[in-house]
């Protein structure tokens, strides 16, 4: 892939990131994702176009408003920088065509979906449920080769992750009174299965939980937090998912010996 081409992807995806930071930050809020325009959520001025440039805005700001100076998080450039490397992730290692213009669109959702997750302990319906739909629509229409699901995979992927794992996290409940995996979480799995098919969810789940048990524990002893205390899973979820996309395939083979 020449570099140019490469660069090019890069700015399309920090500029996107700029709008995950507005879906990030509004979704779980109930405000509009469209309008108004950005502004500072300390004096409430509109921020304008060139401090709003992804990236460079914070870095120039030095992470400070204009008018008040309060402190801009670091998630903004963060959650920008992430975007666009992800696209070029996607883009360098599957190519440049129109399926994987989607996987970059599954790739956004994975990271609102764990920054809002992070923050609130929320996994919202909005971005879930829609991207069911698609990991369907996408599948059913023929659209997706690998790494992406087969209607049929997709379809068992949906009803595994979905139900199977509701069945397992009342299960949990029920055992332990604790409450194990949120039904966000669920819903999450399915719209996994529905783009990754069925075949993505042990991988998705062993690691994502070894993850977030790892970090649970460090986090613990580090901040000597409450056990009580809820600890999202839903960043591990989409992590593991999105790794999965990547090495899954190579690693399930070389688990059962077929590699
Ligand atoms: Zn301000």
């Amino acid at each position: 892939m020449p570099e140019n081409v490469l660069l090019i992807v890069f700015l399309f995806g920090i500029t996107w990131g700029s709008f995950l930071n507005v879906c990030i930050y509004r979704i779980p809020l109930g405000k509009s994702i469209v309008l108004p325009a950005s502004h500072c959520p300390q004096c409430s001025q509109a921020i304008r176009w060139f401090d709003n440039i992804p990236l460079l805005g914070w870095v120039l700001l030095r992470g400070r408003c204009r008018h008040c100076h309060a402190a801009i998080s670091p998630i903004y450039p963060l959650v920008e920088l992430l975007a666009g490397m992800l696209a070029i992730q996607v883009i360098g290692h599957f190519g440049l065509n129109w399926q994987n213009l989607t996987l970059i669109l599954l790739g956004y959702a994975f990271i609102v979906l764990a920054f809002i997750d992070f923050q609130h302990y929320i996994l919202p319906d909005v971005i879930t449920l829609p991207g069911i739909a698609l990991g369907l629509i996408l599948a059913w229409t023929g659209w997706s080769a690998p790494p992406l699901a087969t209607l049929h995979d997709a379809l068992l992927g949906l009803a595994i992750g979905g139900g199977g794992l509701w069945g397992f996290a009342w299960l949990f409940q029920k055992i332990t009174g604790k409450v194990g995996m949120g039904l966000g979480d669920v819903k999450l799995l399915a719209m996994i299965g529905a783009w990754m098919g069925w075949q993505s969810l042990p991988f998705t789940l062993f690691f994502a939980s070894l993850l977030g048990t790892t970090v649970g524990i460090l986090w613990m002893i580090a901040a000597r937090r409450n056990r009580s205390q809820p600890i999202p899973f839903g960043p591990y979820l989409v992590g593991a998912a999105w790794a999965y996309l990547f090495i899954g395939q190579s690693v399930t083979h070389w688990y059962l010996g077929k590699g």
